[in-house]
C-alpha cells in the first residue's frame, strides 16, 4: 500500500523516519532511541554521522564540490592515490562511480572489453545492484519472473554458491565439489569474468559463507583458463569482515574490485572499480568508464576521511575481535534453538539463519519486539535470516546490550 511519496520494499510496514542518528544509536519519529545492528546495511561502518568525515566534506565543499568527466579535483586525485595504495600494488587504476551497481557495471564492461569473451558467471542469491546486468548475476530467475521484468542481459550464467551451512558439514568435500563444477564451466574458456564477494554473501541477506579456501581456489581456476575475477568488496569492504578487505582473507589479488556503501561511510554517493594498469590500458579507451555524479570532491573528501581513519585507527582489527565474540555468543546461547538452522559470518557480518517454515512473519515479529526493547534489526524475511551488522565502532557494553535483547527475543519465541 502507498503510505507516502517514496517508494519502499517489502518491509513497507518496518520502514520509519530516522529524526537523528549517532554512533551506534538511532531515533525514530516517535524519539525512541535504539542501539543499532545494521550499519544502514554496512555503510554507517564508522558510526553514525561522524564528525572527522562530516567536516571533511564541509571543508571541500567550501572548495570546490564539482569537476566534469574530462578533468580531476586535486581531492579526486588525492583519494585515488589513497585507496589504490591501500590495496595490493598490482591495482592501480580508478574507475568512478556512483555507487556499487556502477562500479559492477564498470567491470562486467571491462571484463568482457578486455577478455573478448561474453560469458558472466554469477551466484544465485547473491545482490550486485539492481540494473539489468547485475540483476543477472545473482537474481533467481523465478524472483525476475515475479518481478515482471524479463528480458535481462544475455550471457549471463549462475551456479549455486559452495555454502558452509547447518550444523554438520564437511567444509573440504563442499570446496572441492564447488572446484570440481567451477573448473568444468572455465574449463571451455569461454567465460570472461566471475563475479563474487570474498566468501560471504552480504548484500542479499542470505549471509551465506564459503569454504576456508574458496577464493584461493577461485583465484586459481580463473587465472587457469584467463577468466578475469571481480572481486565485489560492497559490502565486505571498509573492514567489515575483520580485515581491511575481503581479500585480504585469503590474501588473493583479483583482477579487478569494486567499492562502495562504507566508502564514505553514508556521507555522499560514491562508487569504484579498481584494476591493473595492463587491463585498463587495454580497455579504457573503448569500454567509456564515464558517470556525471561519480567521484564529486565532496564525495571524495568524505572518503579520503573514512579510509583514513580505517588505517589510523586499525579498524578491522576491532571488527574481527567484535565479531568473535558476537559469533561465540550467539552460538552459545541460540546454537541450540530448534527454530535456529544456522548461525555464521565473517568479521561482524554475521547472520542468524531460522527455519524457513512460517518463519515470514516470525522475521518481522523478531524485528517488532526487539524495537520495543530497544534495538534496530534487519535481514530477508523470505530467507528468514537475519543479518548482524553493528556499527564496527560500537562500545562494548552497547554490543553487549545489543545482543542480551535480541536473545531474549528469540528466545521469547520458542
Ligand atoms: N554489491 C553488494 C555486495 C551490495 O551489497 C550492494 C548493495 N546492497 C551493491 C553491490 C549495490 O550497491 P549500490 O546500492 O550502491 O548500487
Amino acid at each position: 500500500m502507498i503510505k507516502n511519496r517514496i517508494s519502499y520494499t517489502e518491509f513497507s510496514d518496518w520502514r520509519f523516519d530516522v529524526l537523528k542518528a549517532k554512533d551506534s544509536f538511532i531515533w525514530k519519529q516517535n524519539r525512541k532511541k535504539l542501539i543499532d545492528f545494521t550499519s544502514g546495511w554496512n555503510v554507517i561502518n564508522l558510526g553514525w554521522n561522524n564528525s572527522e568525515i562530516t567536516s571533511a566534506l564541509i571543508e571541500q565543499a567550501k572548495k570546490n564540490v564539482y569537476a566534469p568527466m574530462w578533468s580531476a579535483d586535486p581531492i579526486q586525485n588525492k583519494y585515488a592515490e589513497a585507496l589504490t595504495n591501500s590495496l595490493p600494488k598490482e591495482l592501480y587504476v580508478v574507475g568512478r562511480a556512483t555507487g556499487g551497481t556502477e562500479a559492477n557495471e564498470e567491470a562486467i564492461k571491462t571484463a568482457r572489453s578486455y577478455t573478448g569473451r561474453k560469458k558472466i558467471l554469477g551466484f544465485k542469491d547473491s545482490y550486485h545492484g539492481q540494473s539489468f546486468g547485475t540483476l543477472a548475476l545473482g537474481y533467481l530467475p523465478e524472483y525476475i519472473e515475479s518481478m515482471e521484468i524479463a528480458p535481462l542481459v544475455g550471457d549471463f550464467i549462475q551456479m549455486d554458491f559452495p555454502k558452509v551451512y547447518g550444523k554438520k558439514v564437511d567444509q573440504k568435500k563442499i570446496l572441492s565439489e564447488f572446484g570440481e563444477k567451477l573448473d568444468d564451466l572455465l574449463s571451455k574458456k569461454d567465460v570472461a569474468a566471475i563475479v563474487s564477494e570474498a566468501g560471504i554473501i552480504t548484500g542479499w541477506g542470505t549471509t551465506y559463507v564459503a569454504p576456508d579456501g574458496y577464493l584461493s581456489l577461485v583465484r586459481r581456476l580463473t587465472k587457469k583458463y584467463g577468466t578475469i575475477l571481480i572481486l565485489d568488496e560492497v559490502g565486505t569492504g571498509f573492514s567489515r569482515c575483520g580485515k581491511l578487505w575481503g581479500m585480504h582473507l585469503e590474501n588473493v589479488i583479483p583482477d579487478i574490485a569494486t567499492f562502495a556503501k562504507g566508502i564514505s561511510n553514508g556521507a555522499a554517493a560514491i562508487g569504484a572499480m579498481v584494476t591493473t594498469k595492463e587491463i585498463a590500458e587495454k580497455t579504457f579507451w573503448k569500454s567509456n568508464l564515464v558517470s556525471t555524479f561519480g567521484w564529486t570532491p565532496i564525495a571524495c573528501a568524505a572518503s579520503l576521511k573514512t579510509l583514513e581513519i580505517h588505517l589510523r585507527d586499525k579498524i578491522w582489527e576491532k571488527s574481527e575481535k567484535d565479531g568473535t565474540y558476537l559469533l561465540t555468543k550467539l552460538r552459545e546461547a541460540l546454537g541450540n534453538s530448534p527454530i535456529i538452522e544456522d548461525i555464521n559470518g565473517i568479521g561482524l557480518e554475521i547472520g542468524v539463519h531460522f527455519v524457513k517454515d512460517g518463519s515470514k512473519d516470525q522475521i518481522l515479529k523478531i524485528f517488532k519486539l526487539a524495537e520495543e526493547k530497544g534495538l534496530h534489526l534487519t535481514g530477508d524475511n523470505g530467507d528468514a535470516n537475519i543479518q548482524l551488522m553493528p556499527p564496527l565502532t560500537i562500545e562494548r557494553d552497547v554490543l553487549d546490550k545489543g545482543l542480551e535483547i535480541f536473545i531474549s527475543v528469540v528466545k521469547s519465541l520458542r
